[in-house]
């Protein structure tokens, strides 16, 4: 599923974020920033040595990273040569900030993302793994937020949500759907 915001193209894929070859693809990180499973193994697993020595290197200058926050590498051996590593919230039920902590998680990587002049982004969907946040809801979150922040800004040129799973493209799919309609309406 393709559409255009703004100047900005919106493309939704079932696939393997480790394989696009936007100028940064993000990573769905823990605060500690050494890796992890889920999509922070695999990026790290693809991407080769280099990342985690400059992760290790922002946490020894910045400490951990806050939920909400985003951290720029570079992109090592993958086809990407920057990865966004940000941290989404744990689900806790819904009453603990999630929904915001999650909105800040896509505005502070698309925010970074302008500011260091990337074209193109590709998104996984963040928190919706071991972090537990329902995916009908995350969704939501994320395209809402991407899609006001790319009608403000008008950049980056190109935004990817590359989903893993058919079920999980198919909720992007159609939350997507229902907030053009909104728009509409
Ligand atoms: P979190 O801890 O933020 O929940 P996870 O990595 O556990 O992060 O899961 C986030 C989402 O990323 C899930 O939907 C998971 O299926 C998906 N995912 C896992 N590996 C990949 C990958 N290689 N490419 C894209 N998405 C992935």
């Amino acid at each position: 599923m393709e559409l255009t915001i703004n100047k900005t193209r919106l493309t939704l894929v079932q696939g393997d974020i480790t394989r696009q070859d936007t100028d940064a693809i993000v990573n769905a990180a823990n605060s500690g920033l050494l890796g992890g499973g889920g999509v922070d193994g695999a990026i790290h697993r693809a991407g080769g040595p280099t990342i985690l020595e400059e992760c290790r290197k922002i946490r020894a200058e910045r400490g951990s990273l806050p939920t909400g926050q985003a951290v720029i590498t570079t992109g090592g051996n993958l086809k990407a040569r920057h990865v966004i590593h940000t941290v989404g919230p744990v689900w806790q039920g819904g009453h603990s900030e999630e929904a915001e902590l999650l909105a800040s998680a896509y505005r502070e990587s698309l925010k970074l993302a302008v500011s260091m002049r990337l074209s193109s982004v590709s998104f996984p969907s963040i928190s919706t793994g071991a972090y537990g946040y329902p995916v009908i809801e995350a969704a939501e979150i994320a395209l809402k937020t991407v899609t006001g922040f790319l009608r403000r800004e008008g950049s980056p040129e190109e935004v990817v949500f590359v989903l893993f799973s058919e079920p999980v493209q198919r909720v992007y799919e159609q939350t997507l759907q229902k907030l053009m309609q909104e728009m509409k309406d």
